[in-house]
């Protein structure tokens, strides 16, 4: 079992109050707190040892530098990825996303071709694939879902047909939680040669990440919402795709040659990774990705499931509060209405109250409509939740109820 109060202590944002009371922080989808680890190796960095990384041969730069790459080697053995080559690092999950989007799209997306994506999509992982469809004159396709915001799976064995060339599917809903079933949904792509990427924003956090297992041929994460720092995140792709990709950006570090004839590129991963890399931050992703392997990524799963079932069970008792995304394949992500009163309007009062959760459309509009709902509150639990703070919660709940009786 997890020491949740020794693992509070970690993370100091935790502690602070806000509004006089006791922050609770139900805002995980959006981003993680940070634990002690990854703020210190951030302020150590800057202050001891900061220096441009694969530039120079002098001390601090080869120092940054083998940091840097020992940090790849962190992220290769967290998602269970064969090679280094494999994993590049960006921006965040967008970033990973719109480089795919460009750079597979120049290779292999032609007219009248369709990637399929779903209907419970971020819309980072919808936009860039209509920008792309739209250069390329190609179609985007979307898999529905069912009224308990599950994959409509018999949907799914027509949708992938000889025109697919993508499909770009969530691992994990961020607005409803739902956790797909993707390595039956790869072997089924798989079956027709249809390459998959996985959108790991919210999976990354909730449990273990095999892309070996799961046999994706891209997946892509944010390290902000894995503990990690902000600006950092990863493309993983197999190595016989990535090889045949042309770069997305241009610029340092990603060439091998430049003459004003010609350029050759960099070998993997470095062909995508074009100018000064964030090394501080993929450092401390590192820090953070190692915190989260000693707590253990099994029992983080075991504790938010049970976390899931208690605020569940709270929240069913109610009166007028519909949860949406019903499958009882879900990570520790619920998203509600209280009948006859605005998300917005919970939003704000449970924030005086102290407790932070996110109301709105969870950049998901599609999957709002599909319920015909304009938004819902979410409240995102991790590892360092409790379910003293479920019980603040269902208490706010109920005195929202009461002022917009
Ligand atoms: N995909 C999903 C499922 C998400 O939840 C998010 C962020 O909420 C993103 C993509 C985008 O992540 P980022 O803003 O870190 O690039």
């Amino acid at each position: 079992m997890l020491d949740v109060q020794l693992i509070r202590k970690n993370f100091p944002v935790l502690g602070q109050m806000v509004y006089k009371k006791p922050l609770v922080y139900f805002d995980n989808g959006a981003t993680t707190q940070k634990p002690k680890q990854v703020i210190e190796t951030l302020t150590n960095l800057y202050a001891e040892q900061n220096s441009s990384v694969h530039r120079a041969v002098h001390y601090l730069s080869s120092q940054i530098t083998e940091r840097y790459e020992a940090a790849r080697m962190v992220v290769k053995d967290f998602i269970h990825a064969e090679k280094m080559q494999e994993v590049i690092f960006t921006a965040g999950t967008t970033a990973s996303i719109n480089l795919l989007a460009f750079s597979f799209g120049e290779a292999f997306i032609n007219p009248d071709d369709e990637i399929l994506i779903s209907e419970m999509e971020h819309h980072s992982n919808i936009v860039p694939w209509q920008l792309l469809a739209k250069r390329k004159g190609a179609k985007l396709k979307v898999i529905p879902i069912n009224e308990m915001g599950e994959l409509r799976m018999d949907k799914l064995e027509k949708l992938l047909n000889g025109k697919t060339k993508l499909l770009a599917l969530t691992h994990v809903s961020n607005a409803i939680g739902t956790i797909n079933p993707v390595k039956e949904i790869i072997q089924k792509a798989h079956a027709k040669n249809i390459p998959v990427l996985l959108d790991g924003a919210q999976a990354i956090q909730h449990g273990n990440v095999d892309v070996h297992d799961l046999d994706c041929d891209f997946y892509a994460f944010s390290g902000h919402k894995v503990y990690g720092p902000n600006g950092i995140g990863v493309l993983y792709g197999k190595e016989k795709w990535l090889e045949k990709m042309p770069p997305y950006q241009g610029g340092g570090d990603m060439i091998s040659s430049v003459s004003f004839e010609n350029t050759t590129f960099a070998d993997l991963p470095l062909k995508f990774e074009a100018g000064t890399a964030n090394y501080p931050a993929a450092i401390a992703l590192a820090e953070g990705l190692n915190y989260v392997s000693s707590i253990g990524r099994s029992d983080i799963a075991v504790y938010e499931k049970k976390l899931l079932t208690y605020a569940t069970e709270k929240f069913e008792r109610i009166d007028g509060l519909k949860i949406y995304g019903n499958s009882p394949d879900k990570i520790s992500t619920i998203s509600f209405l209280l009948e006859g009163i605005h998300p917005q309007d919970i939003g704000l009062v449970l924030d005086k109250l102290g407790i932070a959760v996110r109301s709105g459309n969870h950049c998901a509009q599609p999957l709002m409509k599909s319920f015909g709902i304009e938004g819902t509150v979410r409240a995102s639990l991790c590892f360092y939740n409790t379910e003293e703070e479920i019980d603040l919660l269902c208490e706010g709940l109920e005195k929202i109820k009461q002022m917009f009786a």
